[in-house]
């Protein structure tokens, strides 16, 4: 799978990035748009 935020699109090796399910399909966030999901600002 491509290490690549579904957010932001970053593809930042020193970044973390958390598994998720979007649109029923899996897909990684970063740590830094997590929060955005959480919140629901999108
Ligand atoms: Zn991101």
């Amino acid at each position: 799978m491509e290490t690549k935020c579904f957010v932001c699109g970053v593809n930042d090796k020193e970044r973390v990035y958390l598994p998720c399910i979007h649109a029923g399909e899996q897909k990684l966030v970063c740590v830094r748009c997590l929060p955005i999901l959480i919140h629901g600002a999108h």
